[in-house]
Protein backbone atom coordinates (compact mmCIF):
# COMPACT_ATOMS: atom_id res chain seq x y z
CA UNK A 1 0.00 0.00 0.00
CA UNK A 2 1.56 3.52 -1.13
CA UNK A 3 1.66 5.82 1.79
CA UNK A 4 -1.11 8.80 2.24
CA UNK A 5 -0.83 12.19 0.88
CA UNK A 6 0.24 14.53 3.22
CA UNK A 7 -2.72 17.06 2.54
CA UNK A 8 -3.00 20.50 3.78
CA UNK A 9 -6.29 22.67 4.20
CA UNK A 10 -7.22 26.18 3.67
CA UNK A 11 -9.84 28.70 4.69
CA UNK A 12 -11.37 26.83 7.73
CA UNK A 13 -15.21 27.85 7.68
CA UNK A 14 -18.46 26.06 7.48
CA UNK A 15 -17.88 23.56 4.76
CA UNK A 16 -14.18 22.44 5.80
CA UNK A 17 -15.62 22.05 9.19
CA UNK A 18 -19.11 20.34 8.10
CA UNK A 19 -17.74 17.92 5.27
CA UNK A 20 -13.92 18.18 4.46
CA UNK A 21 -12.71 17.32 7.81
CA UNK A 22 -15.28 14.31 8.41
CA UNK A 23 -14.03 12.96 5.33
CA UNK A 24 -10.28 13.52 5.06
CA UNK A 25 -10.22 11.96 8.25
CA UNK A 26 -12.53 8.64 6.63
CA UNK A 27 -10.11 8.47 3.85
CA UNK A 28 -6.76 6.64 4.42
CA UNK A 29 -5.72 7.93 1.22
CA UNK A 30 -4.96 11.29 3.15
CA UNK A 31 -3.03 12.90 5.81
CA UNK A 32 -4.56 15.99 7.20
CA UNK A 33 -0.55 17.66 8.29
CA UNK A 34 -0.92 21.46 8.35
CA UNK A 35 -3.86 24.21 8.15
CA UNK A 36 -3.43 27.36 6.99
CA UNK A 37 -6.51 30.20 8.24
CA UNK A 38 -6.34 33.38 9.25
CA UNK A 39 -8.78 32.62 12.44
CA UNK A 40 -9.18 29.08 12.92
CA UNK A 41 -6.59 26.60 14.35
CA UNK A 42 -6.84 22.94 13.90
CA UNK A 43 -6.29 20.41 17.08
CA UNK A 44 -3.33 18.09 15.72
CA UNK A 45 -1.85 19.50 13.22
CA UNK A 46 0.04 22.31 12.13
CA UNK A 47 -1.48 25.50 11.86
CA UNK A 48 -0.65 29.06 10.16
CA UNK A 49 -1.96 32.07 9.15
CA UNK A 50 -1.35 31.77 5.30
CA UNK A 51 -0.75 29.37 2.86
CA UNK A 52 2.65 31.07 1.76
CA UNK A 53 3.97 30.27 5.12
CA UNK A 54 2.32 27.19 5.45
CA UNK A 55 4.16 26.01 1.58
CA UNK A 56 7.60 27.63 3.09
CA UNK A 57 7.19 25.89 6.60
CA UNK A 58 6.44 22.63 5.19
CA UNK A 59 7.80 21.19 1.66
CA UNK A 60 6.09 17.59 2.50
CA UNK A 61 2.85 19.15 1.86
CA UNK A 62 1.84 17.08 -1.30
CA UNK A 63 -1.54 18.18 -2.11
CA UNK A 64 -4.38 21.07 -0.40
CA UNK A 65 -7.68 21.86 -0.11
CA UNK A 66 -9.04 25.36 -1.12
CA UNK A 67 -12.38 25.38 1.04
CA UNK A 68 -12.55 29.36 1.01
CA UNK A 69 -15.15 31.92 -1.26
CA UNK A 70 -14.18 31.69 -5.01
CA UNK A 71 -13.04 34.90 -4.81
CA UNK A 72 -10.04 34.07 -2.84
CA UNK A 73 -9.00 30.92 -4.16
CA UNK A 74 -6.62 31.51 -7.86
CA UNK A 75 -3.62 33.63 -6.18
CA UNK A 76 -3.49 30.65 -3.54
CA UNK A 77 -4.70 27.58 -5.78
CA UNK A 78 -1.63 29.00 -8.43
CA UNK A 79 1.07 28.99 -5.92
CA UNK A 80 0.08 25.98 -4.99
CA UNK A 81 0.73 24.33 -7.95
CA UNK A 82 3.25 26.06 -9.12
CA UNK A 83 4.95 24.26 -5.99
CA UNK A 84 4.10 21.30 -7.50
CA UNK A 85 1.26 20.45 -5.32
CA UNK A 86 -2.03 18.50 -6.52
CA UNK A 87 -4.52 21.21 -5.55
CA UNK A 88 -8.53 20.52 -4.74
CA UNK A 89 -11.12 23.70 -5.37
CA UNK A 90 -14.39 23.19 -3.39
CA UNK A 91 -17.31 25.08 -6.11
CA UNK A 92 -17.33 27.05 -7.49
CA UNK A 93 -13.97 26.71 -9.23
CA UNK A 94 -12.97 30.43 -9.02
CA UNK A 95 -14.42 33.79 -9.94
CA UNK A 96 -14.16 34.17 -13.02
CA UNK A 97 -13.78 31.42 -16.17
CA UNK A 98 -10.22 32.59 -17.98
CA UNK A 99 -8.90 31.97 -14.28
CA UNK A 100 -9.40 28.30 -14.18
CA UNK A 101 -8.20 28.00 -17.51
CA UNK A 102 -5.36 28.90 -15.77
CA UNK A 103 -4.72 27.20 -13.33
CA UNK A 104 -5.99 24.29 -15.69
CA UNK A 105 -2.90 25.14 -18.02
CA UNK A 106 -0.47 25.66 -14.83
CA UNK A 107 -1.78 21.73 -13.32
CA UNK A 108 -0.55 20.07 -16.28
CA UNK A 109 2.59 22.24 -17.05
CA UNK A 110 3.65 20.99 -13.39
CA UNK A 111 2.57 17.66 -13.68
CA UNK A 112 0.23 17.67 -10.92
CA UNK A 113 -3.48 17.08 -10.07
CA UNK A 114 -5.82 19.95 -10.42
CA UNK A 115 -9.66 18.99 -9.18
CA UNK A 116 -12.73 21.54 -9.55
CA UNK A 117 -15.31 19.86 -7.36
CA UNK A 118 -18.95 19.38 -8.11
CA UNK A 119 -20.57 18.16 -4.69
CA UNK A 120 -23.68 17.57 -5.74
CA UNK A 121 -22.52 15.33 -8.89
CA UNK A 122 -21.64 12.99 -5.80
CA UNK A 123 -25.16 12.96 -4.81
CA UNK A 124 -26.24 9.21 -5.33
CA UNK A 125 -28.93 9.65 -7.31
CA UNK A 126 -26.62 11.71 -10.01
CA UNK A 127 -25.29 8.57 -11.64
CA UNK A 128 -28.10 6.09 -11.98
CA UNK A 129 -29.94 9.37 -13.47
CA UNK A 130 -27.08 9.87 -15.75
CA UNK A 131 -27.41 6.02 -16.74
CA UNK A 132 -30.69 6.06 -17.46
CA UNK A 133 -30.69 9.74 -19.44
CA UNK A 134 -28.18 7.60 -21.75
CA UNK A 135 -29.43 7.23 -24.87
CA UNK A 136 -33.09 8.35 -24.25
CA UNK A 137 -34.77 12.25 -26.48
CA UNK A 138 -34.79 14.69 -23.65
CA UNK A 139 -37.93 16.49 -24.24
CA UNK A 140 -37.92 19.25 -21.39
CA UNK A 141 -35.65 19.90 -17.70
CA UNK A 142 -37.07 21.81 -15.37
CA UNK A 143 -34.78 22.88 -12.28
CA UNK A 144 -36.15 24.57 -8.90
CA UNK A 145 -33.68 25.33 -6.26
CA UNK A 146 -35.35 27.52 -3.58
CA UNK A 147 -33.90 27.94 -0.62
CA UNK A 148 -33.86 30.25 2.81
CA UNK A 149 -30.36 32.58 2.26
CA UNK A 150 -30.89 33.64 5.70
CA UNK A 151 -31.07 29.75 7.16
CA UNK A 152 -27.93 28.73 4.36
CA UNK A 153 -25.35 31.60 4.85
CA UNK A 154 -26.18 33.48 7.81
CA UNK A 155 -23.69 36.55 7.90
CA UNK A 156 -21.33 35.28 4.88
CA UNK A 157 -21.13 38.69 3.11
CA UNK A 158 -18.87 37.21 0.50
CA UNK A 159 -21.63 35.81 -1.34
CA UNK A 160 -23.09 38.89 -2.05
CA UNK A 161 -20.39 40.34 -3.27
CA UNK A 162 -18.88 40.41 -7.15
CA UNK A 163 -18.01 36.83 -8.10
CA UNK A 164 -19.97 35.30 -4.76
CA UNK A 165 -22.71 35.05 -7.48
CA UNK A 166 -25.29 35.12 -4.71
CA UNK A 167 -28.11 32.54 -5.27
CA UNK A 168 -26.23 30.79 -8.19
CA UNK A 169 -23.97 29.87 -5.38
CA UNK A 170 -26.41 27.13 -4.31
CA UNK A 171 -27.91 27.69 -7.86
CA UNK A 172 -25.06 26.12 -9.96
CA UNK A 173 -24.99 22.88 -7.86
CA UNK A 174 -28.27 22.49 -9.86
CA UNK A 175 -26.58 23.16 -13.27
CA UNK A 176 -23.72 21.06 -12.11
CA UNK A 177 -26.05 17.99 -11.85
CA UNK A 178 -27.64 18.76 -15.38
CA UNK A 179 -24.59 19.30 -17.20
CA UNK A 180 -23.29 15.71 -16.06
CA UNK A 181 -26.65 13.89 -16.43
CA UNK A 182 -28.21 14.88 -19.95
CA UNK A 183 -26.86 13.46 -22.72
CA UNK A 184 -26.54 16.72 -24.55
CA UNK A 185 -25.35 20.12 -23.89
CA UNK A 186 -27.85 22.82 -23.65
CA UNK A 187 -27.14 26.46 -23.88
CA UNK A 188 -28.69 29.57 -22.38
CA UNK A 189 -31.61 31.42 -24.26
CA UNK A 190 -32.26 34.04 -21.54
CA UNK A 191 -32.46 34.71 -18.40
CA UNK A 192 -34.00 37.58 -15.40
CA UNK A 193 -31.70 38.03 -12.82
CA UNK A 194 -33.43 39.88 -9.28
CA UNK A 195 -31.07 41.85 -7.56
CA UNK A 196 -31.42 43.39 -4.20
CA UNK A 197 -31.22 47.29 -4.43
CA UNK A 198 -28.45 47.01 -1.66
CA UNK A 199 -26.10 43.97 -3.22
CA UNK A 200 -24.31 43.18 -6.03
CA UNK A 201 -25.50 39.88 -6.31
CA UNK A 202 -28.81 38.30 -7.42
CA UNK A 203 -31.28 37.11 -4.85
CA UNK A 204 -33.42 34.91 -7.64
CA UNK A 205 -32.88 33.87 -11.13
CA UNK A 206 -34.87 32.63 -13.70
CA UNK A 207 -32.71 30.81 -16.58
CA UNK A 208 -34.32 29.51 -20.04
CA UNK A 209 -32.14 27.31 -21.97
CA UNK A 210 -32.35 25.18 -25.63
CA UNK A 211 -30.33 22.48 -26.97
CA UNK A 212 -31.29 19.98 -29.79
CA UNK A 213 -34.27 18.35 -31.08
CA UNK A 214 -36.61 20.76 -29.66
CA UNK A 215 -34.93 20.12 -26.28
CA UNK A 216 -35.97 23.38 -23.66
CA UNK A 217 -35.09 23.74 -19.96
CA UNK A 218 -36.02 26.12 -17.56
CA UNK A 219 -34.46 26.79 -14.15
CA UNK A 220 -35.63 28.80 -11.00
CA UNK A 221 -33.47 29.60 -8.38
CA UNK A 222 -34.37 31.69 -5.28
CA UNK A 223 -33.24 32.69 -2.24
CA UNK A 224 -36.62 33.82 -0.46
CA UNK A 225 -37.64 30.26 -0.01
CA UNK A 226 -38.70 30.05 4.03
CA UNK A 227 -40.53 26.77 4.90
CA UNK A 228 -39.88 23.12 3.07
CA UNK A 229 -36.57 23.88 1.12
CA UNK A 230 -36.96 22.87 -2.85
CA UNK A 231 -33.75 21.11 -4.32
CA UNK A 232 -35.50 19.34 -7.82
CA UNK A 233 -34.72 18.62 -11.11
CA UNK A 234 -37.42 17.14 -13.46
CA UNK A 235 -36.68 15.88 -16.62
CA UNK A 236 -39.07 14.80 -19.41
CA UNK A 237 -38.12 12.17 -22.22
CA UNK A 238 -39.42 10.26 -24.76
CA UNK A 239 -39.97 7.13 -22.60
CA UNK A 240 -40.82 8.71 -18.75
CA UNK A 241 -40.25 11.43 -16.53
CA UNK A 242 -37.38 11.48 -14.59
CA UNK A 243 -37.11 13.20 -11.05
CA UNK A 244 -34.11 14.12 -8.90
CA UNK A 245 -35.20 15.79 -5.28
CA UNK A 246 -33.50 16.78 -2.44
CA UNK A 247 -30.26 17.68 -4.32
CA UNK A 248 -29.84 14.30 -6.35
CA UNK A 249 -30.30 11.95 -2.96
CA UNK A 250 -33.32 11.15 -4.54
CA UNK A 251 -34.24 9.52 -7.87
CA UNK A 252 -37.40 8.66 -9.01
CA UNK A 253 -38.89 7.26 -12.76
CA UNK A 254 -42.26 7.90 -13.35
CA UNK A 255 -43.42 8.61 -9.62
CA UNK A 256 -41.63 4.97 -8.29
CA UNK A 257 -38.50 5.77 -6.17
CA UNK A 258 -35.97 3.62 -7.76
CA UNK A 259 -33.07 5.14 -5.61
CA UNK A 260 -32.38 7.27 -2.45
CA UNK A 261 -29.33 6.68 -0.35
CA UNK A 262 -27.44 8.39 2.25
CA UNK A 263 -25.58 11.72 1.56
CA UNK A 264 -22.00 10.68 1.26
CA UNK A 265 -21.22 13.38 -1.41
CA UNK A 266 -17.70 14.36 0.16
CA UNK A 267 -16.34 11.24 0.35
CA UNK A 268 -17.31 10.95 -2.83
CA UNK A 269 -15.08 13.65 -3.75
CA UNK A 270 -11.76 12.65 -1.74
CA UNK A 271 -12.25 8.99 -3.52
CA UNK A 272 -11.81 10.87 -6.48
CA UNK A 273 -9.11 13.25 -5.68
CA UNK A 274 -6.81 10.48 -4.33
CA UNK A 275 -7.33 8.96 -7.78
CA UNK A 276 -6.65 11.57 -9.52
CA UNK A 277 -3.44 12.15 -7.76
CA UNK A 278 -3.11 8.24 -8.24
CA UNK A 279 -2.97 9.35 -12.34
CA UNK A 280 -1.40 12.45 -11.95
CA UNK A 281 -5.01 13.44 -13.89
CA UNK A 282 -6.91 16.33 -13.62
CA UNK A 283 -10.60 16.70 -13.60
CA UNK A 284 -11.79 20.80 -14.49
CA UNK A 285 -15.08 21.04 -15.86
CA UNK A 286 -15.92 24.51 -16.05
CA UNK A 287 -19.65 23.93 -18.02
CA UNK A 288 -21.58 24.86 -14.86
CA UNK A 289 -20.25 28.21 -14.13
CA UNK A 290 -20.42 28.62 -18.00
CA UNK A 291 -23.95 28.72 -17.94
CA UNK A 292 -23.86 31.25 -14.82
CA UNK A 293 -21.30 33.23 -16.89
CA UNK A 294 -23.77 32.87 -19.72
CA UNK A 295 -26.75 34.31 -17.63
CA UNK A 296 -24.71 37.51 -16.17
CA UNK A 297 -23.90 38.03 -19.91
CA UNK A 298 -27.19 37.96 -20.99
CA UNK A 299 -29.74 38.12 -18.41
CA UNK A 300 -32.12 40.82 -17.89
CA UNK A 301 -31.03 42.54 -14.42
CA UNK A 302 -34.61 43.96 -12.10
CA UNK A 303 -33.90 45.54 -9.21
CA UNK A 304 -35.86 44.37 -6.09
CA UNK A 305 -36.09 44.89 -2.52
CA UNK A 306 -33.18 45.43 -0.45
CA UNK A 307 -31.92 42.35 1.39
CA UNK A 308 -31.09 42.65 5.29
CA UNK A 309 -29.63 39.91 6.64
CA UNK A 310 -29.82 40.80 9.87
CA UNK A 311 -30.73 43.85 11.84
CA UNK A 312 -28.09 46.31 12.04
CA UNK A 313 -25.45 44.41 9.48
CA UNK A 314 -25.01 47.63 7.49
CA UNK A 315 -26.00 47.03 4.36
P1 LIG B 1 -17.42 30.56 4.90
O1 LIG B 1 -17.57 29.69 6.09
O2 LIG B 1 -18.06 31.90 4.88
O3 LIG B 1 -15.88 30.82 4.57
C1 LIG B 1 -14.95 29.79 4.54
C2 LIG B 1 -13.62 30.29 5.04
O4 LIG B 1 -12.92 30.94 3.99
C3 LIG B 1 -13.67 31.34 6.15
O5 LIG B 1 -13.91 30.74 7.40
C4 LIG B 1 -12.29 31.93 6.05
O6 LIG B 1 -11.40 31.01 6.62
C5 LIG B 1 -12.05 31.91 4.56
N1 LIG B 1 -12.36 33.19 3.94
C6 LIG B 1 -13.52 33.85 3.97
N2 LIG B 1 -13.44 35.00 3.28
C7 LIG B 1 -12.19 35.04 2.79
C8 LIG B 1 -11.49 35.96 2.00
N3 LIG B 1 -12.08 37.07 1.55
N4 LIG B 1 -10.22 35.70 1.74
C9 LIG B 1 -9.63 34.58 2.18
N5 LIG B 1 -10.25 33.65 2.93
C10 LIG B 1 -11.52 33.89 3.23
O7 LIG B 1 -17.88 29.80 3.58
P2 LIG B 1 -18.28 28.29 3.33
O8 LIG B 1 -19.75 28.15 3.50
O9 LIG B 1 -17.38 27.37 4.04
O10 LIG B 1 -18.02 28.24 1.75
C11 LIG B 1 -16.73 28.20 1.20
C12 LIG B 1 -16.83 27.60 -0.19
O11 LIG B 1 -17.42 26.31 -0.08
C13 LIG B 1 -17.73 28.41 -1.14
O12 LIG B 1 -17.20 28.42 -2.43
C14 LIG B 1 -19.05 27.63 -1.12
O13 LIG B 1 -19.77 27.75 -2.34
C15 LIG B 1 -18.54 26.22 -0.92
N6 LIG B 1 -19.56 25.33 -0.33
C16 LIG B 1 -20.22 25.70 0.81
C17 LIG B 1 -21.21 24.87 1.32
C18 LIG B 1 -21.99 25.19 2.58
O14 LIG B 1 -22.92 24.46 2.92
N7 LIG B 1 -21.64 26.23 3.34
C19 LIG B 1 -21.52 23.68 0.67
C20 LIG B 1 -20.78 23.31 -0.43
C21 LIG B 1 -19.81 24.14 -0.92
P3 LIG B 1 -10.22 31.41 7.57
O15 LIG B 1 -10.84 32.16 8.70
O16 LIG B 1 -9.75 30.06 7.94
O17 LIG B 1 -9.22 32.20 6.82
Amino acid sequence: MTAPTALAIVGVGKIARDQHLPSIARNPAFDLVAAASRNARLDGVENFTTAAEMFEAMPGIEAVALCMPPQARHAIAADALGRGKHVLLEKPPGATLSEINHLAHLAEACGVSLFATWHSRFAPGVEPARDWLAGKSIRSVRVDWMEDVRHWHPGQDWIWEPGGLGVFDPGINALSIVTRILPEPVWLTSAELSFPENRAAPIAARLRFEGGSDLTAEAIFDWRQTGPQTWDIAVETDEGKLVLSAGGATLAIDGAVVSEAPEAEYDGIYARFAELIAKRQSDVDISPLRHVADAFMLGRRQIVEPFHDHAGDGH
